[in-house]
C-alpha cells in the first residue's frame, strides 16, 4: 500500500516477477550481451505486429539513426519532421548527414499537419518522420499520398505507438520503417532499448549490420560452439546492438503490453470526465477507426483561462506529490537548432502554443485507484479553486 503523501513518479515503469527472474537467468548463463533472447525478442515484437522481420537495437534513437541510413539520406538531404517531438528524433537526422526540416502540428491533435508537409517539400527533400505524439495515429492515409506523389521514404517515429492502429493498420507498418522505443518511461521497458522494423527484409539486413560495427551477419555467433567464425568488415557502423539483459525484460514486458493498454485507457477516461468542466484543453477524442496508444494524457494550461500559468501549474503539482512532465517544448525552442538551423517559435504558431501550455500527468498502469483519484484532486486543487477566486 502506498502512503499517501509518498511522491508518484512519472512514468514509473512496472517491473514484475517474470522480467526479474529472466534477468537472473541470464546473469546465471553468463551470456549477457546479444544472443538468444535478443532473438527471441526479436521474434515475438515481429509477431505481435504481424511482420516477418525487426532489429533490435539500444534505443529509438539508434533505431531512428539507422531507419534513415537505410533510407539512403545523404548529406544535404532534407527529411520533414515535427517540432512536438523529443530532440532525439532531429538529431537522428543531424546525426545521419540529413537537414531536418519541420512542418508545424496540427493545433487539435498535436501530430504533424499533412498540409503543411506539402508547403515544406523542396528539390532536396528525400523523406517524411512523422511522430505519432502521445500514440495518437497521425493522419498516414495523407502522408503516404504525399511520400508517394513525391517519391519520399516515410520513417514512423513510434516512440509512444507500440499499441497505435490507424485504419486496422499498425503503426510502424504503414511507412518503410517504424522505430520504437522501451526506454523506462514508454509503455513497455527494457531499460534502454529500441526495435525498427522495415518494410523490405534487406533494409532490416542492413540495420543489424551496421548496428553492429558493420561486421557480417551473426557476428555474435562467433564465439558459439559452433566453432570460431570469421566476420568481415562490410560497412562502417555503430554500437547499437541490444543485449539479452535488456531483451530479457522486453519478452515479458510484451506478454503484458494489452493488460497494460487497457489500465491507461481506464486511467485516461477517468481523466477525461474529472476534468470535463475545468478551464484547460483537454487531448481531442481518438479518431474513428484508429486506436490510441495512451502514452500521454496532456492537458494544455493557457493561463488567461485557467489563472495560473502552466509552469505555476507543475509547481504546485509537483509541491503536492505528483510527478508531472512536459512533452515536449517545440523544438524551435532549444538554442541549438536555433543557432544551426535559425527556427523560430513563431513560425511554428501551433507547435510553440503547445509547447508552452502543455502538461503530461501520470499516466502508468502502475497508479492505484487511489493515485488516480489523488492526480484528480491534486488538478481540480489548483484549477477549481483559482477560477472561484477570479
Ligand atoms: C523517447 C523518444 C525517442 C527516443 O527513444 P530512446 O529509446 O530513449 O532513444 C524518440 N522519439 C520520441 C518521440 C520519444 O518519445
Amino acid at each position: 500500500m502506498k502512503k499517501r503523501n509518498e511522491f508518484l513518479v512519472f512514468g514509473a515503469p512496472t517491473i514484475e516477477r517474470p522480467e526479474i527472474d529472466e534477468v537472473s537467468a541470464v546473469m546465471e548463463s553468463g551470456w549477457l550481451g546479444t544472443g538468444p533472447r535478443v532473438a527471441r525478442f526479436e521474434q515475438d515484437f515481429s509477431a505481435y505486429k504481424g511482420v516477418e522481420h525487426a532489429a533490435a537495437l539500444n534505443s529509438c534513437s539508434a533505431a531512428l539513426h539507422l531507419a534513415i541510413l537505410a533510407a539512403g539520406i545523404e548529406p544535404g538531404d532534407e527529411v520533414i519532421t515535427t517540432p512536438m517531438t523529443f530532440c532525439a528524433t532531429a538529431n537522428a537526422i543531424v546525426h545521419a548527414g540529413g537537414v531536418p526540416v519541420l512542418a508545424d502540428v496540427d493545433p487539435a491533435t498535436m501530430n504533424i499537419d499533412p498540409a503543411q508537409v506539402r508547403r515544406k517539400i523542396t528539390a532536396r527533400t528525400r523523406a517524411i518522420l512523422p511522430v505519432h505524439f502521445a500514440g495518437r495515429a497521425c493522419d498516414m492515409d495523407a502522408l503516404c499520398a504525399i511520400a508517394a506523389e513525391h517519391g519520399l521514404k516515410l520513417i514512423e517515429d513510434c516512440a509512444h505507438a507500440i499499441e497505435t492502429e490507424y485504419r486496422g493498420k499498425k503503426a510502424g507498418t504503414i511507412g518503410d520503417f517504424g522505430c520504437f522505443s522501451f526506454y523506462v518511461t514508454k509503455n513497455i521497458v527494457t531499460g534502454e532499448g529500441g526495435m525498427v522494423l522495415a518494410r523490405h527484409e534487406e533494409d532490416i539486413a542492413r540495420i543489424k549490420v551496421l548496428g553492429l560495427h558493420g561486421m557480417s551477419k551473426d557476428a555474435w555467433k562467433r564465439f558459439s560452439d559452433a566453432g570460431y567464425k570469421h566476420y568481415h568488415v562490410v560497412d562502417c557502423g555503430f554500437k547499437y546492438n541490444m543485449m539479452d539483459l535488456q531483451a530479457a525484460i522486453g519478452i515479458h514486458q510484451l506478454k503484458r503490453v494489452e493488460p497494460y493498454w487497457r489500465r491507461r485507457s481506464e486511467i485516461w477516461q477517468r481523466y477525461m470526465e474529472a476534468f470535463a468542466d475545468l478551464p484547460v484543453g483537454l487531448p481531442a477524442p481518438v479518431e474513428a477507426n484508429t486506436r490510441h496508444a495512451y502514452h500521454l494524457f496532456t492537458l494544455l494550461v493557457d493561463r488567461d483561462s485557467a489563472g495560473l500559468a502552466r509552469d505555476e501549474f507543475l509547481d504546485r503539482m509537483t509541491a503536492v506529490g505528483i510527478g508531472v512532465g512536459v512533452h515536449y517544448l517545440s523544438l524551435t525552442e532549444h538554442p541549438y537548432y536555433q543557432q544551426t538551423f535559425a527556427w523560430r517559435p513563431e513560425d511554428y504558431p501551433n507547435a510553440t502554443r503547445i509547447g508552452r501550455q502543455t502538461v503530461s500527468l501520470p499516466l502508468s498502469p502502475k497508479l492505484a485507484d487511489d493515485d488516480v483519484a489523488r492526480v484528480i484532486e491534486a488538478v481540480r486543487g489548483c484549477l477549481v479553486k483559482r477560477r472561484g477566486s477570479s
